[in-house]
């Protein structure tokens, strides 16, 4: 049966790959490249996966992996099943995927009438109700959410693979993350970049980029920042922006529309920033949460509060509010360090517990003269884990383009 359009991984190809010509029949699978180059697997060493970018792809592997044929054209399925061996792998995975795909939308639907029903709930002013619908969501929605946001921001960096720096920021959440409420999974990225900046996304996606890390003089001062957009996942602040961005237009519109309307809705939203820019009572709760989180796990909340002076400090001096990202989406300062250090008070004195970083090292790491400490960190890595290698020389690539 065939031709079907489709092709061939294997070691011998240049680059690996080559668009091929397929054809089934009673002895296995058949390609053939434009090149004239011809590949066989036969039917019963053909180890069958369904995947790829579009979920339809079809591949059949030999048991060694060292070949693959691959195709995604209508009706190669259907040929593969007319192979004795094969009729039952096609028939599972087939029943595997719709199921995959029938949970999907069963969640988008049920994550939709939340949705909508939040959306009218905070046009009448329902507060309460709107929360007890966002509790009821679950946490699945945040991830998804975050996720679908991460994938379509231009977080404008690359990542920073230095493991003086990664290592303590992972230090650190980990430490609050053990002591916030809720049981997100969190995951950090660095990221180059010189703006003062870090955020969290629903679900427990946090970005920090290492021009905030230069601006804190103690680990405490990124600690109270983390401590305080974790409080932004923990409180599910992204799911109640959401909600009230579509209040009770975008509701029935969604209800009306097609499914897909939810993530390119969602995609707007994270565009146009809703998730990542707060409301005043929802910076307030992220402050307070923060500062419980900090003192629950030993470290000095006055953290929060220190940073926040420098950097009202150094906008005042500066003028350049821009690259501080951070606080123009965080106003009213001076009364926000009242509160915290009032609420600091209230709380008595903390059991610290400190954490074992150099915070000297970590700012070396990311300041001006980084390249000497990235390149030992580097030669470090290669001893320690080769196959990191990759990764971290990828890393320091970027850098230097930057610098
Ligand atoms: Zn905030």
């Amino acid at each position: 049966m065939g031709p079907f359009d489709g092709g061939v991984f294997d070691k011998r190809l240049q680059g690996g790959r080559a668009g091929a010509q397929l054809t089934v029949d009673a002895h296995g699978v058949h390609a053939s490249t434009t090149a004239g180059d011809t590949f066989d697997v036969p039917a019963r060493d053909c180890q069958l996966e369904l995947g790829g970018a579009s979920g339809r792809m079809w591949f059949c592997r030999t048991p060694d992996r060292q070949l693959t044929i691959y195709s995604e054209a209508r009706g190669f399925a259907e040929a593969l099943a007319s192979l004795p061996n094969l009729s039952q792998p096609v028939a599972e995975l087939r029943r595997h995927r719709r199921a995959e795909s029938r949970r999907g939308v069963l969640f988008l639907l049920a994550a939709l009438g939340m949705l909508i029903a939040l959306g009218i709930a905070g046009y009448f002013g329902l507060d309460y109700a709107g929360r007890a619908a966002i509790e009821a969501l679950p946490r699945e929605a945040d991830e998804r959410i975050g996720r679908l946001a991460i994938n379509s921001m231009d977080l404008g960096g690359p990542t920073v693979h230095d493991k003086t720096v990664t290592d303590a920021v992972n230090a650190i959440v980990a430490r609050l993350a053990e002591h916030a409420p809720g049981d997100f999974e969190y995951q950090v990225r660095v990221l180059d970049a010189e703006t003062v900046n870090a955020f969290a996304l629903p679900g427990g996606q946090i970005v920090v980029y290492t021009g905030l890390i230069a601006k804190a003089e103690a680990l405490d001062e990124v600690a109270g920042v983390l401590a305080h957009e974790i409080a932004h996942v923990t409180q599910r602040h992204g799911l109640q922006r959401i909600a009230q961005s579509l209040g009770v237009a975008g509701s029935l519109e969604l209800l009306l529309g097609d499914l897909g309307g939810l993530s390119a809705i969602a995609v707007e939203l994270m565009r146009a920033g809703a998730l990542t820019s707060y409301g005043r009572d929802q910076e307030r709760e992220a402050d307070e949460q923060g500062v419980l989180t900090m003192h629950a796990s030993g470290l000095d909340a006055d953290g929060i509060a220190r940073f926040f002076q420098k950097l009202q400090k150094e906008q005042d001096e500066m003028e350049i509010p821009e690259i501080f990202a951070w606080m123009s989406s965080h106003p009213d300062l001076d009364e926000r360090i009242a509160n915290v250090r009032a609420q600091i008070d209230s709380l008595g004195p903390v059991a610290e517990q400190p954490l074992e970083i150099d915070w000297d090292a970590v700012r070396r790491a990311v300041g001006p003269d980084a390249e000497a400490a990235g390149s030992a960190a580097e030669a470090d890595a290669t001893e320690k884990a080769p196959e990191q290698n990759a990764d971290s020389k990828a890393g320091s690539k970027a850098k230097r383009r930057k610098r």
